[in-house]
Formats: structure tokens, C-alpha cells, sequence
């Protein structure tokens, strides 16, 4: 019996090869920036979500080191026994500067994040209304409340509109989206989302995961649309992603965070993060806050791929962000594809279903990329071209 009691994954992960929807790891040996070597191969690293390079940034690590030496590698205990440190109230003060709120807290990761709040923001009676295209931990988050769940088609507010009139509803009514999402690159329309809030009095909550850094002069989505503040919106993000460091954070009404500490339970029931990516991470906003320089390098990056992109008619999304997906019909299409950007030393490698509808190679853009490594990704934008048309 007990050689056959995994026989059953085994059988499933055969199936997964043979459709090619098979994932393995993929480790990094070495990392100078946006420099990489995977199994002994060099690589420009154009798959990752370091959108300004931060990760590597002198005053980023300096902060590391520094915040190391005070309070050592970890806080040994969750944030409300005593593994918080000053510097946590410190970037939770500086989060709310950022992004024009009255309160704000850390949490570990952004999976963490919506797992915790959207079931301690909704109840029984509540209704929840999701983008069909939001993120896993959204999803997650939703299913593991205990309010009823409608899903809206993408970015149709239309659909939305239509669902919620039709929706009686005892409870409150909490709007989720993605600002960015994460597969396509596209913007939700936040300014319907805003009013449609409004006027029917419901919550709106948003995962500025990939807006954070990128959007609004680095505030991120809702900086972008310019839209005022309002304590019935709920803005998550992340630090992992353009901020370069690791965890989550939620901003928004005092009342609504001091509920938050006092019912997430992957807040409560979580090691806070330690010091280390606390101060680095405070370090980073700084500098996303004072120097923009950064993030027009990101958008320069992005427009000169774009350009090139739309030049040779490359099948893609309606990306307004330095995510750059090239779509294809099969799976087959797209690892053909990948072979020409990995003989290019550019990794960015294939996204299959079920994460995605159709599979594609998802290109991130960074500040991080030199002009050679942007000429170099064109290059392969070229020879994808001649492939797909046989010049
Ligand atoms: C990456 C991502 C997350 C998860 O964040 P982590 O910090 O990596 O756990 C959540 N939401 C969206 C939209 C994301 O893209």
C-alpha cells in the first residue's frame, strides 16, 4: 500500500507531461542586475517583476545590512507577541504618505494578503463582486470568506453594473479587482469603479500589486486615474514586486486597519517579516517617493519595446504596462517561440494554462534593463517575426 499511495499524483503528473503543462523549478546560480545564470547557462533576465531594479539597489541593500546588525535575521514571533520593530510602524507611516490614507499595515506576502483580508472584510451577508481575470490569492481570498461570490467578465462594467442591480443584497457589497493584471498587462477602468462604488454605496478593493512603482508616478493606480480619496477603498499591495523587496501592505480607514490587526488571521497567525526586508523595503519607497528618474527609465524601456511590437504586428494583449505578453494558439507555438528568445540569452520563459486562457511568453520590462539588453530583445522580436512568416 504504501509505494502506491502517491500512484495517483504520479499518474497526474504524467498526464501533466504529456500535455505539456508540466512546471518544474528553475533556480538562479548567479544575479548581477538583470544579468542571470540558470543552470550554467547567461541569461538577461526579462521574466521577473523588478520592475525599477530595486532589488539590487546600493541604499535597498545597504538598508538590509544595517537593519541586520540592529535587530538580527528575524523577529522570532508574530507582529502582535513581539516581532514587530520600530521600523515596521516606520514604513506602515511612510505606506500611508505613499499612497494618501489615513492608516496602513504590513502583511508577509501578497498571497497572504488577500487570503487575510478579503475574509476578514467579508461576512455572511456581504456580496462579493470579482473581475473573472483576478489574481490566484484573490480568488483564494474569496473563496475562503464566507460571502457569496458573483463574477463580473473582464473589465466590463456593463456586466458589473447589470449584476449588481439584479443582486439583492442585506449586507455590504465589495467591489475586487486587479489595477494591473498580472497575465495581460491591461489597466481595470478604476475611474467606473470609483463612481460605480459610489453610487451604490459598495466597498471597492484593489490589488495594486504591478501599479505599485509603475503607475502614477510610482503611487501607483489610483495616483493614476487621479481619483480622490475615499475610506470605502481599500488599497492592497505589494513590496515584492517594483519595490523589490518582499511582503504585503494594506492602506486605508484607521477603523477598517485596527479590524484587520485584530481579525486577519494570516496577520495574526504569521512570524512578522523580519527587520532586514522591513528597512530595505522603507529604503525603497524612498526612493520611488524622491527620485523619478527610475521610473521614466521603465517607461522608456517599455515604450521603445512596444513600438517594435506593434511595428511587426506581434500578436499581444491590449498591455498598457511593461508587461509585454506574445500570445500564440498552442503550447507548441509557444515553446518553438521560446527556443528563439533562449538561444538570445533572453529568459522569459513560457506561461501555460490553466494560469492563463492562451499560452504566450510574458516579457517584463525593467528599469533595471541596459539599452543593450532592450537592443537584444528586439533582435528577438525580429527573428520571432521572420519565423512566424517564413522571411
Ligand atoms: C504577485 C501578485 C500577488 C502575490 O504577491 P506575493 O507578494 O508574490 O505573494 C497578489 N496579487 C497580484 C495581482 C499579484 O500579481
Amino acid at each position: 500500500m504504501s509505494e502506491k499511495i502517491f500512484e495517483i499524483f504520479e499518474k497526474k503528473l504524467e498526464k501533466l507531461k504529456q500535455e505539456n503543462l508540466y512546471r518544474s523549478i528553475k533556480d538562479m546560480e548567479s544575479r548581477k542586475g538583470m544579468k542571470i545564470t540558470i543552470e550554467g547557462k547567461n541569461y538577461i533576465n526579462f521574466s521577473s517583476n523588478d520592475y525599477l531594479g530595486l532589488s539590487q539597489h546600493p541604499l535597498v541593500k545597504q538598508a538590509a545590512k544595517q537593519a541586520v546588525e540592529i535587530f538580527g535575521c528575524a523577529g522570532g514571533a508574530s507582529r502582535l507577541l513581539c516581532g514587530g520593530t520600530i521600523l515596521h510602524k516606520k514604513l506602515e507611516e511612510l505606506l500611508c504618505e505613499f499612497k494618501g490614507t489615513e492608516s496602513s499595515i504590513v502583511l508577509n506576502s501578497g498571497y497572504t494578503a488577500n487570503t487575510s483580508l478579503i475574509p476578514a472584510l467579508a461576512d455572511e451577508e456581504d456580496i462579493i463582486f470579482s473581475d473573472e481575470l483576478n489574481h490566484a490569492s484573490i480568488i483564494d481570498g474569496v473563496r475562503l470568506s464566507k460571502a457569496k461570490k458573483i463574477i463580473y467578465k473582464h473589465a466590463d462594467m456593463n456586466d458589473l453594473y447589470k449584476k449588481i442591480k439584479e443582486t439583492s443584497c442585506n449586507g455590504k457589497k465589495i467591489i475586487i479587482t486587479d489595477t494591473v493584471f498580472s497575465m495581460d498587462g491591461d489597466i481595470a477602468p478604476l475611474q467606473e469603479l470609483y463612481e460605480i462604488c459610489k453610487s451604490e454605496g459598495a466597498i471597492l478593493y484593489i490589488d495594486d500589486a504591478h501599479g505599485t512603482g509603475v503607475l502614477g508616478q510610482g503611487h501607483g493606480a489610483w495616483k493614476h486615474f487621479n481619483l480622490p480619496k475615499e475610506n470605502f477603498v481599500v488599497q492592497m499591495g505589494t513590496l515584492s514586486k517594483a519595490i523589490g523587496c518582499f511582503g504585503a501592505f494594506v492602506c486605508g480607514a484607521s477603523s477598517l486597519i485596527e479590524w484587520f490587526i485584530n481579525s486577519a488571521r494570516g496577520f495574526i497567525f504569521s512570524t512578522a517579516l523580519p527587520a532586514t526586508i522591513i528597512a530595505s523595503a522603507f529604503a525603497s519607497l524612498k526612493i520611488i517617493m524622491d527620485d523619478k528618474t527610475l521610473i521614466e527609465r521603465l517607461w522608456q524601456n517599455t515604450e521603445k519595446v512596444m513600438e517594435v511590437v506593434k511595428n511587426l504586428n506581434i500578436k499581444t494583449t491590449d498591455t498598457q504596462t511593461p508587461i509585454i505578453p506574445v500570445v500564440f494558439n498552442t503550447i507548441h507555438e509557444a515553446t518553438e517561440a521560446s527556443k528563439i528568445f533562449n538561444d538570445l540569452g533572453i529568459y522569459a520563459p513560457v506561461i501555460r494554462p490553466p494560469t492563463v486562457k492562451l499560452p504566450r511568453i510574458r516579457i517584463t520590462i525593467s528599469a533595471g534593463h541596459t539599452d543593450r539588453d532592450i537592443e537584444r530583445l528586439i533582435e528577438a522580436f525580429n527573428l520571432l517575426y521572420r519565423q512566424l512568416h517564413r522571411v
